[in-house]
């Protein structure tokens, strides 16, 4: 698995702090998702944290020089790390808003006089995008679902838009315009694009193929793949905009003030970057097709379940998952199924998709839990050869 087993004490218990409070631990085999915690950290991470932990620091400057790695790690001009994608986004709608305000700040007050239109694909209009109607932005959106034409995009945008928002998942790519002609339009008109690949890793190419692309911006989870802090984010762009964003950020008085990244997130999420950019990723998806290997193995020698590899992980990122299907079942006999894993210890949380339908994600799952899923599997649907 990605990250994961930081602080390994043999004779420890995992998850006994959690326990004490009477929260049992869930085995995640739903993916990166942030209600279940975002990823676990790997110990590199961990450290880091602990040791931004010892001493003060002047945040504005800690910014400042963490971004300047991150730019250089990930080929950007600029960098700044958020308190998550979420905030990013909200940042970069506040950057995009006030590109003509001599200070750049965003100021409630002054709302009225802005452009203030985040311009965005039908398709791509997901609840996230709520962060850019907190900055005071309005969404406008653009195309149907079965496609979308450039002209639509053309005569969307106007004076009265602050940006263009695109969110690329591999599986909306019909639906919507790609990404270099929406940066013509975009550049044709003088707005920017923010892109939100909040979940689009791998791979690793995307910390700077979006911004290489000509967008202003791409936001990233530190709790995703990245494997950081789940309260960070990594926002990349052009060094005008990601000054702009860090200007209407925490620590600062400003609007962003409340969605604030510590010390130790920033330290913490640079580790993760660090770390992300070290992995064997070639190597990491073989582990997964392991591991989806193993469920695809499991299911054959059933008759009440049938089993399809899926090469596109729920966000539409390049990593396999087993897509598992009950046969001839009940209606509704796959939510008494996954209830009974969430709610049974050991818990386990699966991702459901159609009718009868679910998915077992191997990238939040540490090494072995693939075998005790398929145990609780077997004990709750019974042996069900015959
Ligand atoms: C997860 C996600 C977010 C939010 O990211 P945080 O880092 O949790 O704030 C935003 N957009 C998309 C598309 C996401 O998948």
């Amino acid at each position: 698995m990605t990250g994961g087993r930081a602080l390994d004490v043999p004779g420890r218990e995992r998850g006994a702090i959690y326990r004490r409070l009477g929260v049992e631990p869930i085995v995640n085999g739903r993916s990166t998702f942030t209600v279940l915690g975002g990823s676990l950290m790997p110990r590199e991470v961990v450290e880091a944290m602990a040791l931004a932990a010892e001493c003060f620091v002047d945040l504005v400057e800690l910014q400042a020089a963490a971004g300047r790695r991150l730019a250089e790690l990930t080929h950007n001009e600029a960098a700044f790390v958020p308190g998550g994608a979420a905030a990013g986004l909200f940042l970069a709608a506040a950057a995009s808003m006030t590109r003509d305000v001599p200070d750049g700040l965003l100021r409630l007050a002054d709302l009225p006089a802005l452009p203030r239109d985040f311009v965005v694909h039908r398709a791509h209009r997901i609840p996230y995008l709520s962060a850019v109607e907190l900055a005071g932005g309005q969404l406008v959106e653009v195309g149907r679902l079965d496609g979308t034409l450039e002209e639509e995009l053309e005569v969307a945008v106007g004076p009265a838009t602050a940006a263009i928002v695109y969110v690329p998942k591999a599986y909306l790519a019909p639906s919507v315009l790609p990404l270099d002609v929406v940066v013509g339009v975009a550049q044709h008109h003088g707005v920017p694009v923010i892109v939100d690949a909040a979940a689009q890793l791998p791979p690793a190419e995307n910390l700077w193929r979006f911004t290489e692309a000509g967008v202003d911006v791409a936001l990233f989870s530190g709790g995703k793949a990245l494997c950081g802090p789940a309260s960070s984010g990594l926002a990349v762009g052009s060094r005008a905009f990601i000054e702009r964003m860090a200007g209407n950020a925490a620590p600062l008085d400003r609007l962003g003030r409340p969605m604030k990244a510590g010390k130790e997130d920033v330290v913490g999420l640079l580790a993760a970057v660090e770390w992300y950019l070290g992995q064997d990723h070639a190597a990491l998806n073989r582990q997964y097709a392991r591991i989806v290997d193993h469920f695809v193995t499991w299911a054959r020698n059933r008759r009440d379940v049938e089993v399809t590899r899926e090469e596109l992980g729920e966000a539409g990122q390049p990593t396999p998952r087993a897509r598992l299907a009950l046969v001839g079942a009940a209606p509704g006999a796959r939510d008494v199924l996954l209830n009974a894993l969430r709610t049974t210890p050991p818990r386990i949380d699966l991702l459901a998709g159609d009718e009868g339908v679910f998915y077992v994600a191997p990238e939040t799952l540490v090494p072995g839990e693939e075998a005790l899923i398929t145990r609780r599997l077997t004990a709750l649907l019974g042996r069900g050869r015959d």
